[in-house]
């Protein structure tokens, strides 16, 4: 059987008596692309940041590649370089350079040396179309090109698996579509990805599984086709019509 890459299990997560998510069970495979969708407050981002260990479960399971994460023996800075996490808000270094953003976790967390850790921010950057500035400073970006460097940055990491969470929301309309060509690529070349978004069009094309959450609860899980074209739960086809 082969295992997963991430495997979920009756997830939940409470703030105080405020309970955000309830029996969250998913797995995902290698190769994978999974989106999830959901209304504002189902519990998303929490789910993305319980997987990336930004926040602590209250209760359950979650095992990267047969290792329980939650088990106080993993390395954190060395997990969030498998398992990367890409934000609505970019997180780059303001006052650093692109390059620079895209070194400093290499040198610190993986022990590259200087060299060669320019050469795959180099790599990286160049195919994200961002490698004519490298020198910038990130501030005289648009929000395009900062979300197209946190990309790269990640990428420098040699990820396992990429969470992405909403990516593009914070992003002029004109920006939305050099970042989902990105994504896209990433896509065909393989990388096992979750995707927040509600870019509809996207999740329908890239995904191979879509996941619904509603009220902190997976409401329908399927294919791309199942959910979009099929979808079978009330909530799934009232959430799509406000979409399509
Ligand atoms: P989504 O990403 O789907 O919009 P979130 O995971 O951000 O949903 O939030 C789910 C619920 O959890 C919301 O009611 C939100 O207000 C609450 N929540 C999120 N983060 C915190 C926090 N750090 N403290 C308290 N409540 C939170
Ligand atoms: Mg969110």
């Amino acid at each position: 059987m082969m295992e997963h890459v991430i495997e979920i299990q009756h997830l939940k997560k409470s703030y105080g008596n405020l309970d955000v998510l309830h029996d969250v069970n998913l797995s995902i495979d290698e190769g994978q692309v999974m989106t999830i969708i959901g209304s504002s407050g189902s519990g998303k981002s929490t789910l993305l940041r319980c997987i990336n260990l930004l926040e602590i479960p209250t209760g359950g399971t979650i095992a990267y590649r047969g290792k329980k994460i939650l088990d106080g023996n993993m390395n954190i800075n060395s997990y969030r370089s498998k398992v990367g996490m890409v934000f609505q808000s970019f997180n780059l270094f303001a006052n650093k350079t692109v390059l620079e953003n895209c070194m400093i976790a290499q040198i610190k967390v993986l022990k590259r040396n200087k060299e060669e850790a320019r050469q795959i921010a180099l790599k990286h950057l160049s195919a994200v179309g961002m490698e004519k500035f490298a020198q910038a400073s990130v501030t005289t970006l648009s929000g395009g090109q900062k979300q197209r460097v946190a990309i790269a940055r990640s990428l420098c990491m040699d990820p396992d698996v990429l969470l992405f969470d909403e990516p593009t929301s914070a992003l002029d309309p004109e920006m939305v579509g050099d970042v989902l060509e990105v994504m896209n690529s990433l896509a065909k070349e393989g990388l096992t990805m979750v995707v927040v978004t509600h870019e509809m069009q996207f999740a329908k094309e890239v995904s191979d599984v879509v996941c619904f959450m509603d009220k902190g609860y997976v409401c329908e899980i399927g294919t791309s086709d199942q959910i979009f074209n099929h979808p079978k739960e009330e909530r799934t086809k009232q959430f799509l019509s406000r979409y399509m």
